[in-house]
């Protein structure tokens, strides 16, 4: 914080589009922690088997009523290694044999995620707009709302045991798969496999895997359930990642099962109960869209978390007539997520607790946007400033190179719009008496670049 908007990158068109509803942000993460297969994730591996075939050999078990520990060949000898060493110490910290050989037994590493992160690499950025509009679409919010009503019995039973509100609660429901419309097809282990033998965050998808084995042995899910997930691994109505569903993951109906698949109690409590533990404060909005005074100091909305008091103080007041009239000594930070050109925002701590959700910005805002309007509260004030064209991160890097010509110190010419990069431009904006935003468009650019090259 605050927001970047420009961390987004375009969703990639592999998966199918459908696919992209899921979790854009925990593909986005996952597969820029694939990001260029370099040598560095494979030279941990230990050496592939010498066996012709391809099969790998294992010692005989350790008792004779136990299966084998051993795998066919996945055709891909990095893969296999990786599987029979990972097997290995699963086994060793207690995971049994027959749930390693059903979790990882006929697996082969996932192609299409190779191809597709290296795709995802193209430059390319999209705005907050138009993530937080798709997400409040109007489909969503009819659906939502449709939900909201063909549970109303489950949603008042939750709200009775848990902090979160329904609103917020569907919002991340409809997010993350359209309202259970949408689960993912693919198999959990494999994908966390793939990522695990041939990405770069082995030891967190090594977790997963093992949080799998775990559910399964003590009885909450099984096997076949794995077998539908985002192509990240996270499963369920409400998109857990199997740690988090280990964790956190709620038997709403007292069946025995954790069902987060096909059972909406479940998933929703189970939703309900970590934004819960996140911190969810009861009654509290997650923000309150703001006006700024005329000639407002565009560098208070630096995150930093100032009295409400304070910001009335200094001139902010509600965008609408809202119903949360947030008391005065609560704390928000300003969020500018569109610089000066579109709506401001005052953020209370809540919305943080969407980020554990999932860690963006634009995540949150589009969860917290959708929930106001299952509610019925009006749509934004201020509208998105959908013709402002945004910088490529070349023309980034063009920026940030201009700026340090110019003597101001945007941090590395690293095609990232950070803190520093708009900071610097903002210095830049306030010594040329323009309005101080530090919010890059191409304009701006290029009134940077005649600067820098006259
Ligand atoms: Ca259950």
């Amino acid at each position: 914080m605050p927001a970047d908007p420009h961390r987004q990158t375009r969703p990639s068109p592999h998966p199918p589009k459908r696919h992209i509803f899921i979790n854009t942000y925990r593909h986005l993460i996952m597969l820029l922690c694939l990001g260029p297969l370099t040598l560095a994730a494979c030279e941990s591996l230990p050496e592939p088997s010498s066996s012709p075939s391809g099969v790998v050999i294992h010692p005989p078990p350790a008792s004779p009523s136990q299966p084998s520990l051993t795998f066919d060949s996945s055709g891909n000898l990095e893969f296999d290694a990786w599987r029979m060493d990972f097997a290995r110490r699963a086994e060793a910290e207690g995971r049994k044999r027959e749930t390693i050989l059903s979790v990882l037994g006929g697996l082969t590493p996932m192609e299409q995620m190779v191809q597709t992160a290296a795709f995802e690499q193209a430059e390319f950025v999209k705005p907050v707009w138009d993530y937080a509009k798709s997400a409040a679409s109007p489909t969503r919010i009819t659906n939502g709302r449709k939900k909201l009503d063909e549970n109303l019995t489950l949603f008042e039973r939750i709200e009775q045991t848990y902090a979160a509100p329904r609103e917020i609660v569907t919002a991340i429901w409809g997010m993350e798969t359209s309202y259970g419309g949408y689960i993912g097809d693919f198999d959990a282990p494999r994908a966390l496999a793939t990522q695990a033998a041939i990405g770069r965050r082995k030891a967190f998808n090594e977790g997963e895997l093992i949080a799998i084995m775990k559910l399964i042995e003590g009885g909450a899910a099984t096997r076949d359930q794995f077998r539908k997930s985002s192509w990240a691994g996270a499963v369920g109505q409400t998109q857990f990642m199997p740690s988090t569903f280990l964790a956190h993951g709620q038997d709403f109906d007292r069946d025995g099962r954790k069902d987060l698949w096909s059972n909406p109690g479940d998933a929703l409590a189970s939703a309900a109960y970590y934004l819960g533990v996140s911190g969810w404060k009861r009654g509290e909005p997650w923000a309150v869209e703001t006006v700024l005074p005329e000639n407002f100091d565009y560098s208070l909305g630096d995150g930093v978390k100032r009295p409400v008091s304070t910001w009335i103080d200094m001139g902010l007041a509600p965008a609408a007539a809202t119903e949360f009239a947030p008391s005065a000594d609560l704390k928000a930070e300003l969020f500018l997520p569109a610089g000066s050109y579109g709506p401001a925002f005052l953020l209370f701590d809540n919305f943080s607790v969407i980020k554990r959700y999932n860690n963006a910005d634009s995540y949150a805002l589009a969860v917290g946007l959708l929930a106001d309007r299952l509610a019925g509260r009006a749509d934004l004030v201020r509208p998105w400033p959908t013709d402002i064209r945004l910088l490529t991160s070349a023309q980034a890097k063009e920026l940030q190179s201009a700026l340090t010509r110019l003597g101001y110190s945007p941090g590395p010419v690293d095609g990232v719009i950070g803190r520093n990069t708009r900071k610097a431009l903002q210095a830049f904006q306030k010594d040329r008496q323009l309005i101080a935003d530090g919010f890059p468009t191409a304009e701006m650019l290029e009134t940077v670049l005649i600067a820098a090259n006259g």
